[in-house]
C-alpha cells in the first residue's frame, strides 16, 4: 500500500464545515468543503463588509476557511495582496478533486472559495439537489459560484462552469487520482454517500446513520469497508445513545395529529429531507388532510423530477402549494413583480398554467378551512406563514427539523418560541436524527474493524479514545487537528 498523508483541513472537533485532504504520489483529494456554520456565526457580524472583495481575507483571517496555500481560486487570492500574504505561510496542497458526500452545505457549501483547476466530483442527483437549494436560498456572492465561476479580475467577463465529475453508485470516480467508490448510505438527505478509497485502503463515513428507511445501504457500505486500514468517522452523536428511529417519528406525529380535528396542523421540516416530506404528504392523505408544501419543497421535487433521479418522489397530484403573498400590487400576489425570485415566479406560473401537479393554497383559503390542510414548512423562520393564517387557538404545530444545516433554518430558536406562543399553538417536537448515535457508531466500528480510527465531524473526539480503553471499540484512534499531518501507511 503506498505511503499517504492525511490532514483534516477543518471540521475536526465541531460539528460540520468538513474538509479533509488526502495526498498521495504528488496528488491529492479533497473529501468535502463544506460551509463551518459554527465559526462563521461567532464571527460574522454583519454583511455589511462582507463585499466580495473582502470575503476571502475576512475569511481566512478568523479561520472560517483553513490558510493552506494552492486550493483557493487565481482570481481572489489575485485581487488581493492580503489574501497572499496570509496563504504565503499556509500549508500547501496540490488537489486535483474534491469529492463530496452529500448536498448538505456544512459539506459543499464553502467548495465556491475551491481553485476552478480543482475539479468536483458528486452523483447526479446532488447535484440536481445543491443547484434547486441553492437556487432558493439566500446564498450569494462568491459562496453561491459552485458550479459557474465569475472571473473577479476580469469582472465582465461571462461565468465559466466548473469541471464535474458525476459519479455512479459503487463504481470507480472518473478522473479521480485514487480509485475511489462511493457507497450510497442513509442519512437526512438522499444521495448520500461514503467512500472506501481503494488503493489507499481509507474508507470516509461523510454523515451517517442506520435508522432511516434506507438503512439497508448503510448496511451494504458497512461490509464493503470490512478491514480497510483507516476509517475517518463521523462522531456527531458520539455522546448520545439516544435513538428515535424514522418510523417512530412518523407515527408520533400522526398520533399527535389525530387528536387536532377542525384545527390547523403544521409541520415544520428541512426541505431537502426528501423521504420525510414524502412520509409527510403520505401521512396528511391518511389523516383526511390536503397536503400544503412550502415553495421550497416543491421546487426541490420539481428539479428532481426533471431531472430523472432514480430518488423516490412525493405525487404532488392531490396535494396544495402554498402561495406567499409577497406583491404590492395585485392583492399581494402579482407574479410580475419584483418581490418573486425568478425560481419562485416559475414553480408558481407553471401551476397556474397546469404545467405541473399540485394547486396553489392561500393562507385565507387554509384559515377559512384550516381542519382540511396540514401545512409543511421548510424552516422556523416560516412561522411568520402561520401569522397569515391565523391559525385556532391549540392548533398543532410539529418541529421536525434535524440539525441545522441552513443559515435560514438557524434564527434563534427564542424568537421562534415567541411567535408559537403568540400564535397560541400546541407545539411539539418529533425528530430522527440523521446521524448514528453513539451504540451505532460502536456497531459500524467493530463491524468495519478498521486498525486507525480517525474521528471527525465531532465536538467530542475524545470520546472515541476513551471507547477504545474501555475496549469497547478495538483499533487505534487518531485524533486529527488542522495543523496536524498524518503519515499513513508508511
Ligand atoms: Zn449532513
Amino acid at each position: 500500500m503506498p505511503a499517504f498523508e492525511l490532514r483534516v483541513l477543518d471540521g475536526a472537533d465541531c460539528v460540520g464545515g468538513n474538509k479533509i485532504a488526502v495526498s498521495s504520489g504528488g496528488d491529492a483529494v479533497l473529501l468535502d468543503f463544506g460551509i463551518n456554520l459554527k465559526r462563521k456565526r461567532d464571527y460574522l457580524l454583519g454583511y455589511r463588509a462582507l463585499t466580495v472583495a473582502n470575503t476571502l481575507y475576512y475569511y481566512l483571517y478568523s479561520g472560517i476557511l483553513p490558510r493552506i496555500r494552492g486550493i483557493y481560486r487565481d482570481d481572489l487570492v489575485g485581487i488581493d495582496e492580503r489574501v497572499g500574504e496570509i496563504l504565503e505561510k499556509g500549508e500547501p496542497v496540490e488537489a486535483s478533486m474534491c469529492i463530496f458526500s452529500h448536498a448538505h452545505r456544512d459539506h459543499y457549501g464553502a467548495s465556491g472559495f475551491l481553485s476552478d483547476k480543482i475539479m468536483l466530483a458528486m452523483s447526479r442527483s446532488m447535484r440536481t439537489i445543491m443547484e434547486a437549494m441553492l437556487e432558493s436560498s439566500a446564498a450569494s456572492g462568491i459562496e453561491a459560484e459552485i458550479f459557474e465561476v465569475r472571473n473577479r479580475i476580469e469582472e465582465r467577463r461571462e461565468p465559466r462552469e466548473r469541471s464535474i465529475a458525476i459519479f455512479e453508485e459503487y463504481s470507480s470516480i472518473p478522473s479521480a487520482p485514487f480509485h475511489v467508490t462511493p457507497c450510497p448510505i442513509d442519512h437526512s438527505i438522499p444521495a448520500a454517500f461514503s467512500f472506501v478509497i481503494e488503493d489507499l485502503s481509507l474508507a470516509y463515513t461523510g454523515d451517517i446513520r442506520r435508522h432511516g428507511a434506507l438503512k439497508s445501504l448503510t448496511d451494504r457500505f458497512i461490509e464493503r469497508a470490512a478491514g480497510v486500514e483507516y476509517l475517518i468517522i463521523e462522531g456527531t452523536r458520539i455522546d448520545s445513545s439516544i435513538m428515535v428511529r424514522e418510523d417512530e417519528v412518523i407515527r408520533d406525529i400522526r398520533r399527535y395529529l389525530e387528536d387536532k380535528v377542525g384545527k390547523l396542523a403544521c409541520i415544520i421540516i428541512s426541505p431537502a429531507d426528501v423521504d420525510r416530506v414524502r412520509s409527510i404528504i403520505q401521512l396528511s392523505e391518511e389523516l383526511g388532510r390536503i397536503p400544503v408544501l412550502c415553495p421550497r419543497a416543491a421546487h426541490l421535487i420539481d428539479r428532481l423530477a426533471e431531472s430523472g433521479t432514480k430518488i423516490p418522489l412525493p405525487d404532488l397530484r392531490g396535494a396544495g402549494i402554498y402561495f406567499e403573498r409577497r406583491s404590492l400590487t395585485g392583492g399581494g400576489y402579482d407574479l410580475e413583480s419584483q418581490h418573486y425570485r425568478g425560481w419562485l415566479r416559475k414553480m408558481y406560473a407553471d401551476r397556474l398554467d397546469g404545467r405541473k401537479p399540485g394547486a396553489l393554497v392561500k393562507a385565507e383559503e387554509i384559515s377559512k378551512k384550516q381542519g382540511d390542510y396540514l401545512l409543511i414548512l421548510g424552516g422556523l423562520d416560516q412561522v411568520l406563514e402561520l401569522a397569515q393564517v391565523r391559525p385556532r387557538p391549540g392548533s398543532g404545530l410539529v418541529v421536525s427539523t434535524s440539525e441545522p444545516h441552513d443559515e435560514e433554518q438557524e434564527i434563534e430558536w427564542a424568537r421562534f418560541e415567541r411567535w408559537v406562543n403568540l400564535l397560541r399553538l400546541d407545539l411539539r417536537i418529533a425528530h430522527s436524527s440523521g446521524h448514528a448515535d453513539r451504540e451505532t457508531l460502536i456497531e459500524i466500528i467493530n463491524e468495519i474493524r478498521p486498525r486507525v480510527l480517525i474521528p471527525v465531524h465531532t465536538e467530542s473526539p475524545q470520546e472515541f479514545q476513551r471507547l477504545a480503553e474501555a475496549g469497547e471499540i478495538s483499533c487505534e484512534v487518531l485524533l486529527p487537528s488542522p495543523a496536524k499531518l498524518l503519515r499513513l501507511a508508511k
